[in-house]
């Protein structure tokens, strides 16, 4: 009841007065663009260290079955901002702008009484609302000497864009009305394609052959057609962009595979220190400030990446290396170290936002707070699976559009094979096909055991929650 009264004095004038006595948390929210959770060693990484990434978990929860809705960019950030799913929110894919009348968690935090602001990569076309400050990079953003939007002006920097929007965040930091507790969206472009490091870490991991995942030589023999159409291969899909030099001739199939892989994760893991870096400034100015206790800090990405897995690099399918976002967070006021393995979606983010801002969640938020789990009372009617879907038909790599369900032990994807008129889509009908995976007895996902007979009845209940989930959250099937 109190709750509800706030939020409807808030709506009510624009700048609520609060006490200086606010003493509820800051959060700041850092996210990287394709950060996979397995090139970070707080996640067991082989490949590479993070030491200041690893900050956050060390005293914080890291989460370990994080998952998105959709993965990819665009699609992904507004199921953050909006706590709703992507059918719901109007950004299905890449294309589609996020209305800047609709409710977003920064509009909730603002008009709580939070001073709020946006740094780095949104994507979402059209300017940010619901932040008093804002500076972006348009549209995907370049790496070196970056043009960023600061409240509508254009300006060109000099400079590595990881840095400069660990910069932009410091200065708002420093400079931002200190009556208030804050809501900072740091969004990092890195380590988005086409992976270009900061000269100072140009060479850091040359030296080094870096460890092959075990999937490297995936020839996806027991899998669905949309896994052996995708275009997302290492070497064999690369440009000159991604391995900055000329495609070797010589080499083919896994070969090129091989040459291919040591190009790219090098590049990958560099565009990662940097943004690690970044992360440990952004720290050690908490740390000045004396704000450390009181601020809820996290760090994320907006989906996962193959990093070699499946022989792939990008993203889109439902498999686990795409699916699983890395979620590290620390609250020490509150929060003791741990792992937490609930299901918690990145729809649940703006729930659980405000509930750590004592603001009430719209009834359209789509999410749930997971703030009882992170403190070990996860809910009796916590999820115990999720719904999933990808909409961009045939688009950028030739991925087929699929959803599908994930519980603990299974998941079950329907490639329906249409475009149904999304944006950016190729409008070419592809034969619908589905792939159960035993993630018990098959963690890796190379055998699709739909046909198997074993897995019938499974198959059942699987269709039956699928069309479960689909009507609670308001989406259709693909008509047959
Ligand atoms: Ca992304």
């Amino acid at each position: 009841m109190l709750r509800r009264n706030f939020l409807k004095a808030a709506g009510a004038v624009a700048a609520p007065a609060f006490a200086k006595t606010d003493r509820r948390p800051n959060i700041l929210f850092i996210m990287a663009d394709d950060h996979a959770a397995h090139a970070i060693s707080a996640y067991g990484s082989t490949i590479n260290e993070t030491p200041n990434i690893d900050r956050i978990g060390r005293d914080g929860i890291r989460l370990d079955n994080c998952f998105c809705t959709n993965s990819i960019c665009t699609p992904s950030r507004a199921v953050i901002l909006t706590g709703q799913y992507s059918h719901v929110n109007g950004v299905k894919t890449l294309n589609d702008p996020l209305d800047p009348g609709r409710q977003n968690v920064a509009k909730l935090l603002q008009a709580g009484g939070y001073s709020t602001a946006m740094v780095g990569k949104w994507h979402l076309h059209k300017d940010p609302t619901g932040f008093d400050y804002w500076n972006i990079l348009p549209g995907q953003g370049a790496y070196y000497d970056p043009e960023f939007i600061e409240m509508g002006q254009r300006k060109k920097h000099t400079g590595y864009c990881t840095d400069l929007i660990t910069d932009f965040s410091i200065n708002w930091l420093k400079q931002r009305p200190k009556d208030k507790p804050f809501f900072l969206m740091c969004h990092h472009k890195a380590p988005h394609r086409p992976w270009q490091p900061a000269q100072s870490h140009a060479y850091d991991a040359a030296t080094r052959t870096i460890e092959e995942p075990v999937t490297l030589y995936d020839h996806y023999e027991n899998r669905s057609e949309a896994a052996r159409r995708a275009t997302m291969r290492v070497g064999e899909s690369m440009t000159k962009a991604d391995v900055k030099t000329d495609l070797p001739a010589d080499l083919k199939g896994d070969e090129l595979r091989k040459w291919g892989y040591q190009r790219y994760i090098k590049d990958y893991l560099r565009c990662i220190q940097s943004v690690d870096d970044g992360v440990g400034r952004l720290l050690s100015q908490l740390m000045r400030d004396d704000l450390e206790e009181n601020t809820v800090v996290i760090y994320t990405s907006d989906q996962g990446f193959f990093l070699g897995d499946h022989g792939w690099f990008d993203k889109r399918f439902m498999y686990e290396e795409s699916l699983r976002m890395p979620f590290l967070i620390r609250y020490p006021k509150e929060l003791k170290h741990g792992i937490n393995s609930d299901m918690i979606l990145n729809l649940d983010f703006a729930g659980t936002f405000l509930d750590f801002a004592g603001v009430a969640a719209p009834s359209d938020m789509q999410g749930r707070s997971f703030r009882q789990n992170l403190r070990g009372r996860t809910p009796n009617d916590w999820r115990k699976s999720m719904y999933y879907r990808y909409w961009m038909h045939l688009a950028d790599h030739n991925v087929a559009a699929h959803y599908g369900v994930r519980t603990e032990r299974y998941k079950l994807i329907y490639y329906y094979g249409k475009a149904l008129g999304t944006s950016g889509s190729i409008d070419r009908d592809t034969p619908p096909e589905w792939e159960l995976f035993d993630l018990l007895k098959d963690p890796r996902e190379l055998t699709n055991v739909y046909a198997d007979p074993v897995y019938q009845k499974t198959i059942v209940d699987l269709k039956t929650l699928l069309a479960r989930l689909q009507a609670e959250y308001g989406d259709q099937p693909c008509p047959a």
